[in-house]
Formats: C-alpha cells, sequence, structure tokens
C-alpha cells in the first residue's frame, strides 16, 4: 500500500499510542479502536475508529489492533562517517580502556572518503534506522575537523530526507592542532560556524581530559548561537567536567550523555528546559557507568534516549534496543522509555511541533508494531518489532 503524495491514508483498527497525553488513555494517551487520518503527507485527524469520516481517495491500512506509535526519533547520531573499527572494539573486549583517541582513526578515512562514499554509507544507516520504525535522526559532523571536511559533512547530512543536521566541528582537537588546542578552537569559531550553513545545531564535547574545557565549550557554544543555531552539549560523560551546567547556562536545547551528572547539574538542567539525551547503549558497550535517569527524572528534567550511533562507543541502529535498555538498565518505566524516544527525543531536537506524537497538525510519520503491546518495544527485546513505517504520510517500509 503506497498513498500517492497529497492522497489521504487512513490507519484504522489500531492501538494508537499518541504519546499526547490529552488525546487518550494514560501517559501514553492511548486510544484503544482508533484510527489516524493523514492528508498530504500531515496527520488532519485522530479518534476512534468508528468516529472516522474516510474521504472518498484514502488509502485505508488495517492495524489489525496492533500498536500503532509515532515514527521514531533519534535525538542524537554521528550518522556520517567512513572507516571501521572493530579492531578497536575487539581490542577494548580484550581489556584495554576506552579514550577518545580512536576518534582519530575514523577522521582520517572520513577525510579520505569521498562525498559520494560518504552520501551512501549515511544512507544505508539512514536505511537502517527507518527499519526500526525511526522516522527522524539528528546527525552531527565530528569526523572531518577541517573547515573543508566539516562543511562536506554537513552537505551530506542536511541532504538526507528525515535528517536533523548538527555541525560538531568541536568534537576533539585533530591531530594537527594537539600543540594549539586554542588555535583549533578559533578556526572553529571564526570559520567553520560562520560558513556551516544548513545546520540547525551547534554541539561541542565539554570534556576537559580528551576533548575541550568549559571555557572552550563556551566560546564554541556563543559562536553558533551568534551564527543563529540552536545549542546542544555532548556533557560529563567520561567525568563531571562541567559540561551540564554549562548546557543550561547557555539555554541548550539538549545536554546529552550526563553519565556523571549530580543533582545540582539536574536542577540546573530542569531550570534551563533542557532535555536530557541519555544513551545506554553507549555506557553498555564500553563498560562505563549508567547514566542516572531516575535522579534526572525525579529533579524535573526531560529524558531521551538515543543510540549515539557513531563507530566508536556504540555502532548501532537500534532505537527500540535503547527503550529496552532504558527500563532494564536507566530503571525508567516503560512508559517513561516510550516517551523518550518519540515526544520527548523530538524536544531534543526542537521538532516537538513536527514530529513524537500522533496529533493533528504533525507529520504523518508512525511505525505499525508487530505486537498488540506497545511494552514489547522494551519487554520482547534485541529484536525488530516495527511490522510498516510511514513517513510524510507514505508507507516506506512493510
Ligand atoms: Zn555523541
Amino acid at each position: 500500500v503506497s498513498a500517492p503524495a497529497g492522497a489521504a491514508l487512513a490507519v484504522r483498527n489500531a492501538r494508537l499510542v499518541t504519546c499526547d497525553t490529552g488525546a487518550g488513555e494514560g501517559p501514553l494517551g492511548v486510544v484503544e479502536a482508533g484510527a489516524l487520518l493523514a492528508v498530504g503527507g500531515v496527520i488532519t485527524w485522530v479518534g476512534r475508529d468508528r468516529d472516522l469520516r474516510l474521504p472518498h481517495d484514502a488509502v485505508e491500512l488495517d492495524a489489525g489492533l496492533r500498536a500503532v506509535l509515532p515514527g521514531l526519533v533519534d535525538p542524537h547520531t554521528h550518522l556520517v562517517f567512513a572507516g571501521d573499527r572493530s579492531g578497536e572494539f575487539a581490542a577494548r573486549m580484550r581489556g584495554q580502556a576506552y579514550a577518545a583517541g580512536g576518534i582519530a582513526t575514523t577522521v582520517k578515512a572520513t577525510r579520505e572518503a569521498s562525498d559520494a562514499e560518504l552520501s551512501r554509507l549515511a544512507e544505508e544507516r539512514l536505511a537502517r534506522f527507518c527499519g526500526y520504525g525511526v522516522t527522524t535522526v539528528e546527525a552531527k559532523t565530528g569526523y572531518g575537523l577541517t573547515t573543508r571536511d566539516e562543511l562536506r559533512l554537513l552537505r551530506v547530512a542536511a541532504g538526507l530526507e528525515g535528517v536533523v543536521p548538527t555541525l560538531m566541528a568541536a568534537h576533539v582537537v585533530p591531530p594537527e592542532h594537539r600543540e594549539a588546542p586554542d588555535a583549533f578552537v578559533d578556526l572553529v569559531c571564526q570559520e567553520m560556524i560562520p560558513a556551516a550553513e544548513g545546520a540547525q545545531f551547534c554541539d561541542v564535547w565539554c570534556e576537559p581530559e580528551g576533548a575541550f574545557s568549559v571555557a572552550q565549550s563556551r566560546r564554541v557554544l556563543d559562536a553558533g548561537r551568534a551564527a543563529g543555531f540552536a545549542l546542544k552539549v555532548h556533557a560529563d560523560q567520561l567525568s563531571h567536567g562541567g559540561g551540564a551546567r554549562l548546557a543550561a547556562e547557555v539555554g541548550a536545547v539538549s545536554a546529552d550523555h550526563l553519565e556523571h551528572a549530580t543533582e545540582a547539574d539536574a536542577d540546573a538542567l530542569a531550570r534551563a528546559g533542557t532535555v536530557a539525551v541519555l544513551m545506554p547503549g553507549a555506557s553498555m558497550m564500553t563498560g562505563q557507568p549508567f547514566a542516572p535517569a531516575r535522579m534526572l527524572i525525579e529533579r524535573g528534567v526531560r529524558v531521551a534516549l538515543s543510540t549515539d550511533c557513531n563507530p566508536g562507543t556504540s555502532y548501532s541502529e537500534n532505537l527500540q534496543l535503547q527503550v529496552a535498555l532504558g527500563c532494564v538498565a536507566l530503571r525508567m518505566t516503560p512508559e517513561e522509555a516510550l516517551l523518550a524516544v518519540t515526544r520527548q527525543a523530538a524536544a531534543a531536537v526542537g521538532r516537538e511541533d513536527r514530529c513524537g506524537s500522533l496529533r493533528p497538525g504533525l507529520a504523518a510519520d508512525a511505525v505499525i508494531l508487530e505486537s498488540r503491546r506497545e511494552v514489547d518495544l522494551a519487554y520482547h527485546y534485541g529484536v525488530n518489532l516495527a511490522r510498516t513505517v510511514i513517513r510524510e504520510g507514505r508507507v516506506v517500509v512493510g
């Protein structure tokens, strides 16, 4: 079934998990025996199937009482890269500790890859995301680290459907600037950020040992804001380095990682309305501590979940698995974990008014699960439960 562009699509006979509290039962806004109507790629109506008024030209999709969720949103990936670090993974599994240095391997391979090769690799990963029901993916640069290469990665990311592009030129200090890291920060602020056409966010890895100090990170974020970008921060991942406090101070849309965040950090994030993006897969794969999700939630921080898809610490496009890890490793409730890959994740990429819930006016992005119970995303873990994936009113998988 594939509706032509502009045509109406009706998803009928569904357990609609709207993720819009006002629209149905419970924290997930569930409508039993529900239906959804999309016209021209936008949701125009959500309600009980028996109340649906079907346009004469609508394509009908029978969900068979299965759970239908908003298209999932991954708010943090390093999608565009070349090369392979499976050897580094294997070495780590033999006992070596994770350090930020491995990024240089990916930087080298990425610089050597052509635009066409980078696009092909990113498209393959994006197709795998889509297969898991993920219809919106944030994608960072950060493996180019020269003006030319960062802008190249940004163009690749911005050219992909469903991608939110982020400039993360301040990922690590590249080898050629190791002796003078502040000169590299100058380059990021004065040359790369002002030229980053098409980016929606500016991001920085605030990690005093291995990436950027609080002072350097603040310079990057100030330059990003001056250029008109919304802000993100990789914060308190390997140590309590001050990233979360900085994210709150500059009014960042999200603070990501937060494995070492404290209660005072959480209070600052809650006051600033900064969304916490947590990546239990990265903790699992590197043997690092898990982020304090319960503490963050209990202190009023909105929590989103992400794959952190990247070649070093978490090479996976399976956002469904993060829902399971959110529950069992971060002690989130199934409802919190589901909202963390839908509504909260949309908030973490500044798109709550476009995706992340099923309500009129938003893009008709949805996923029909194999199951009639959305909790199976956590319970029946490690397998792909996406049966049909709909993007902007068109069936793209299934
Ligand atoms: Zn990251």
